[in-house]
């Protein structure tokens, strides 16, 4: 046994089969338990560990639902396919953006889907959800393709006329042309083998394409301070807790050479996370609710949070980053 198992008579009602893998980096088998969590973004049965692997650093959710099992702790109101559909204004092209919308998005730089200046070429998107930022993009030009675990959230995206692969990205098919891009906006995390996942998206790109991605950082102070009642952690549908080095590590083990990382202007993590200790101090309330689901209901007020998020990011301290990678040369690895 290479993790701290838990057993579960709830999980095994829910028919949830849990496995327990090795670093995926390919270290001896040392872990050390860093907290046990549940699942505080749906409350669905079952406590996980988070391990960290001795040799590297990389923390990871062990033993795991298996990739079979857990679509469990995908049910069809998980908070975070939420919002991503394209509104019937933004397809029929309506949605205008003022001159005032344009001067507030040159001022407020907030990280969080920030890419580099390229021409528009082809891009994937990794869990491209029911596919608004794909819409985004066709709209600049990009000629776009979408890879989804969900079904559901699939067909959305094909409706708009995507091509969509429903299923997980370690099993996608081999594309037939390759990308210039390929994106995923907090994908990495959830995914079983992100260094197989990984070698195959560096195996999709053109020379010279690049790669750009993001996800929680567990290297943060929100981390440190929040620990199991931190937002980002979302055990078990995050099986992975990186940091700007163990994520750096992966990638170039993935054929990947990082280029920069932003840490993103925002904290509606740190936000939720405060509802979730308020919820497990006080009971639940209106306000620890409202504290809960600001990542996705927070509007205009992260501008009001912009000048703190603005301070810790230039201290790696926010909870989320955006990484530029390109595929590394042969002769890099
Ligand atoms: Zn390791």
């Amino acid at each position: 046994m290479h993790g701290y198992k838990m057993v579960d008579d709830d999980l095994i009602v829910s028919g949830v089969q849990l496995e327990d893998k090795q670093c995926p980096n390919g270290c001896e088998d040392d872990d050390k338990l860093v907290l046990n969590a549940k699942d505080i973004i749906c409350n669905l049965p079952g406590e996980f560990s988070v391990v960290s692997c001795q040799s590297c650093g990389l923390l990871r959710t062990n033993p795991r639902p298996t990739p079979e099992t857990i679509g469990f702790y995908y049910p069809d109101d998980y908070g975070p396919y939420q919002g991503t559909k394209v509104s019937q204004k933004e397809l029929a092209g309506l949605k205008r953006v003022s001159w005032l919308r344009k001067f507030i998005r040159k001022l407020f730089k907030f990280n969080t889907n920030c890419l580099p200046k390229v021409n528009p070429g082809r891009m994937l998107e990794i869990g491209c959800a029911s596919g608004a930022f794909m819409h985004k993009m066709a709209n600049e030009g990009w000629d776009v393709e979408g890879i989804e675990f969900s079904e559901a959230a699939a067909e959305s995206a094909r409706q708009l006329g995507y091509n969509v692969f429903a299923g997980a990205v370690e099993c996608a098919p081999e594309p037939l042309v390759k990308y210039d891009l390929i994106v995923g906006w907090m994908v990495i995390e959830h995914l079983h083998d992100p260094i197989k996942a990984l070698k195959k998206m560096r195996s999709w790109v053109k020379p010279g394409g690049q790669l750009v991605i993001s996800v929680p950082n567990a290297g943060s102070i929100e981390f440190r301070v929040f620990k199991r009642n931190w937002y980002a952690l979302q055990v078990p549908n995050h099986l992975y807790h990186f940091d700007t080095e163990t994520l750096t590590e992966v990638l170039r083990k993935s054929g990947w050479r990082t280029q920069k990382i932003y840490h993103q202007r925002v904290l509606g993590n740190l936000v939720a996370s405060l509802g979730y200790v308020c919820n497990e101090k006080f009971g639940e309330s209106f306000f620890s609710n409202w504290l809960m689901r600001f990542p996705l209901a927070s509007g205009r007020l992260v501008y009001l949070m912009y000048p703190l998020a603005f301070i810790m990011s230039l201290f790696g301290q926010t909870g989320r980053m955006t990484i530029w990678a390109v595929g590394a040369d042969l002769d890099e690895k």
